[in-house]
C-alpha cells in the first residue's frame, strides 16, 4: 500500500507538470483527488487493512493528500502567471502610437462660394431671403412680366409638377415674394438651389443662383452700376475690367449683363474666354414697373434694380474648374481640395 501511495503521488506529481493549462490541471485534480479519483480510492481500501496497519496508513494516505494538494494549487498559480503574460504580451497596447484622428471634413466649394458672396452683399447692406423650390407659375413666371404665352418662356426649360406647379428655374420668385410681404425699402439677396431641363459639360439639370435686389425711392442704374462693381472688386480683386452690356430680361428694363476681364488670361483672349478677353458673370438691371405694379408697389414712387448670376460659374472661374459636373459628383478627392 505504501508503494501503491508513493507511486499515485509520482504519477500525479508529472501529470501536474504536464498539465499546461487551468482546464488541464483540474482534470488532473479530479483523475487523483476527485470522488471517484484514484487517491480516493486507495484511501476507501483503508478499511479492509489490518486494525493495526490502519491508523499508520490512513496517516500517510493523507500526508499524500496534503501534498497533491498543495502542489496543485502551486501549479494552478503558476499556469495563471503564465496565462497572464501571454495576454499582457497579446493584448500590448503601444501607448507611442499617434492616435486615430476622424478625417475632417470640409465644406463644398458651392457652399464656400455662396457664403462669400453673401458676406460681401451683407457688407452692403443686403439681407438674406430664402424661397421654395417647388414654386407656382405665378411667382416663377407670371409675376415677373411672363405670361403663358410669352416667349421668354422658351428661354427656361422648365420641369412642371402640373400645369401651375414648377421646380422654379431661377431664384426670383424669392423677389415676388419678398415684395409681396415686405413695403420698401427692400434691399436682400437670395440664395438657392434651381432646376432646368439641360445637361452638359457647363449645364447641370440643377444648380445654385444668387439673386440681389434693391428697392427704394430714387434707385438709379448708377447705382446698380456702383454696387456690382463694388461686389466684383471685392470678389475678384480691384483692378479687375468690368463692362456693362445693353441685354434682355423681361423683368427688368433697362437690362444689361455685366462682364468682367478674363481671369485666366487676364484679357489677353484664351480658350475660356472664346479670345475675346471678357467672361460674362452676370445679368441686371432696373426692375420692370410690371413686376412691382403685380407685388402692389408703386413704380411712380419707387425704382430698384435686380441682378442674378450663377454661383457654379462664379465658383469654375475662381477656381479655374472646366468641368461643372466635378462638383456634383462628390469626388473627396476633388472636394478636399477647397
Ligand atoms: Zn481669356
Amino acid at each position: 500500500m505504501n508503494n501503491q501511495l508513493a507511486a499515485l503521488e509520482k504519477a500525479a506529481a508529472h501529470a501536474a507538470g504536464e498539465a499546461c493549462s487551468e482546464l488541464d490541471l483540474q482534470q488532473v485534480r479530479a483523475r487523483f483527488l476527485g470522488k471517484k479519483g484514484e487517491l480516493t480510492a486507495l484511501m476507501k481500501g483503508v478499511g479492509s487493512l489490518p486494525a493495526e496497519q490502519r491508523p499508520i496508513v490512513g496517516a500517510l494516505a493523507n500526508e499524500v493528500k496534503d501534498r497533491l494538494e498543495t502542489l496543485f494549487n502551486s501549479r494552478l498559480e503558476e499556469l495563471r502567471a503564465v496565462e497572464l503574460q501571454r495576454r499582457l504580451t497579446a493584448e500590448r497596447v503601444d501607448v507611442t502610437l499617434p492616435g486615430r484622428r476622424l478625417r475632417r471634413g470640409s465644406r463644398h466649394p458651392i457652399t464656400q462660394v455662396t457664403e462669400e458672396i453673401v458676406s460681401i452683399f451683407a457688407s452692403l447692406g443686403f439681407g438674406v431671403a430664402e424661397g421654395p423650390e417647388v414654386e407656382r407659375d405665378f411667382y416663377n413666371f407670371e409675376a415677373l412680366n411672363i405670361p403663358r404665352d410669352h416667349p421668354a418662356r422658351d428661354m427656361q426649360d422648365t420641369f412642371y409638377v402640373s400645369d401651375d406647379v414648377v421646380l422654379r428655374t431661377h431664384t426670383s420668385p424669392v423677389q415676388v415674394r419678398t415684395m409681396l410681404n415686405q413695403a420698401p425699402p427692400v434691399r436682400v439677396v437670395a440664395p438657392g438651389t434651381v432646376y432646368r431641363r439641360d445637361s452638359d459639360i457647363t449645364h447641370s439639370p440643377m444648380f445654385h443662383q444668387i439673386e440681389g435686389f434693391l428697392v427704394d425711392r430714387r434707385v438709379t442704374f448708377g447705382d446698380l452700376k456702383g454696387m456690382l462693381t463694388t461686389f466684383i472688386n471685392e470678389y475678384f480683386g480691384t483692378g479687375i475690367g468690368v463692362r456693362f452690356r445693353p441685354s434682355f430680361f423681361p423683368f427688368t428694363e433697362p437690362s444689361a449683363e455685366v462682364d468682367i476681364q478674363c481671369v485666366i488670361c487676364g484679357g489677353g483672349g484664351c480658350r475660356v474666354c472664346k479670345n475675346s478677353g471678357w467672361l460674362e458673370i452676370l445679368g441686371s438691371g432696373m426692375i420692370d414697373p410690371e413686376v412691382f405694379k403685380a407685388v402692389g408697389y408703386d413704380p411712380e414712387i419707387y425704382t430698384g434694380f435686380a441682378f442674378g448670376m450663377g454661383i457654379e460659374r462664379i465658383a469654375m472661374l475662381k477656381y479655374g474648374v472646366n468641368d461643372l459636373r466635378l462638383f456634383f459628383e462628390n469626388d473627396l478627392r476633388f472636394l478636399k481640395q477647397f
